[in-house]
């Protein structure tokens, strides 16, 4: 009977998919993040035909090695894959799978939410609220910004930034700029888009800048100090992409001295630490890394990462192959 190691408890949806499918699951036995010595020493313990793995796993060569060229495939339960090394992957002749699609509504939904909220002052309202300074209507309490009619830059526009400028343009009339590396002239007729051939065309441009590219030595501190004053005084700046794309110091910097107007992030740039001065920050929205987590999103996410496995195991090709 082939074995699955799972590296964290996940939904039962996805590892049901695994023991209908015949496999015997071994789940990492504590609920938390396993050190790099744990991980490579249950790996080492028991022969593994696959892994189903988290962004929180670091993938190198050592891990793969541990596991043994029984192992068929690391599932990754997630869109991003920068937590994988995948020469080495490639070298160990291992198979790595992600989760791209199933999430994309919930991502683009969390995105939204965290760009009313911000706008909206929607958490430092709330805190207003429940410390008790609420004593009246005031025509100048906690003004905030319209999102109606701005516009948004997307940095991305991939399954999620597509889905976010989609949800501006079509719910808030919002005018759409974007930079990609490739250009997508159905989506800027459909959309009534603008490209921009440059992140800085976006920057300058938008009044909210939403970030989706993936994290890949080319997109590492993509927005850092000086491009932050490239934007306008008013403007936001969301991610929900990873973290080390923003340069944190830098942002916390741009945010206490004006610079820009304020920020929501669900990802950061030294997870689980969040750097410090944005912390003290009330012009910044910061969830996380829970963009993904609905319930619904959560069960599809592990079913296709077993999905990946299955495929894989039977011979077949994982439909979510990261090459
Ligand atoms: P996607 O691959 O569909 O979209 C990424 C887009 O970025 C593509 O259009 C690609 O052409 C573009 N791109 C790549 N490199 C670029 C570069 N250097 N400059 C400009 N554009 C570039 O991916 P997706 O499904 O939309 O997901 C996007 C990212 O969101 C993922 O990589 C992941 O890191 C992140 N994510 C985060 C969460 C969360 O929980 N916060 C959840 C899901 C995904």
């Amino acid at each position: 009977m082939p074995k699955v190691f799972v590296t964290r408890i996940i939904p039962d949806a996805g590892i049901n998919k695994l023991t209908r499918a015949g496999y015997e699951v071994h789940l990492n036995p504590e609920d938390r993040v396993l050190q790099k010595d744990e991980l490579i020493g249950l790996l080492e313990k028991e022969r593994y035909d696959a892994v189903l793995a988290l962004l929180t796993d670091k993938l190198d060569k050592d891990i793969f090695k541990a596991a043994g060229p029984q192992c068929k495939i690391f599932s990754n339960m997630a869109v991003g894959f920068d937590n994988v090394d995948l020469d080495a992957a490639k070298e160990m002749q291992i198979m790595v799978s992600n989760t791209p699609g199933v999430l994309t509504d919930t991502v683009a939904e969390h995105t939204f939410a965290l760009l009313l909220a911000i706008a909206h002052r929607i958490s430092e309202a709330d805190n207003f609220t429940r410390a008790g300074k609420y004593h009246g209507w005031e025509p100048m309490m906690l003004l905030g910004s319209d999102v109606s009619k701005k516009t948004l830059g997307i940095i991305g526009l991939g399954r999620i930034g597509s889905r976010v400028a989609y949800h501006a343009r079509k719910g808030f009339d919002m005018n759409v700029i974007y930079y990609d590396v490739k250009r997508s002239e159905d989506f800027e007729r459909e959309f009534g888009a603008t490209f921009s051939s440059d992140v800085e065309g976006v920057l300058k441009a938008a009044d909210f800048v939403s970030i989706h590219v993936p994290l890949m030595e080319q997109t590492r501190h993509l927005i850092n100090a000086e491009r932050l004053k490239l934007m306008k005084k008013s403007a936001y700046l969301i991610n929900t992409s990873r973290g080390p794309i923003i340069d944190e110091k830098a942002l916390a910097g741009a945010l206490k001295s004006g610079i820009i107007r304020g920020a929501a992030l669900d990802v950061f740039e030294a997870e689980p630490k969040v750097e410090p001065e944005l912390l003290k920050l009330n012009n910044v929205i910061l969830t996380p890394h829970i963009a993904s987590a609905t319930e619904e999103t959560r069960d599809k996410m592990a079913e296709l990462a077993a999905f990946n496995i299955i495929e894989a195991l039977e011979g077949r090709t994982p439909p979510n192959l990261v090459k």
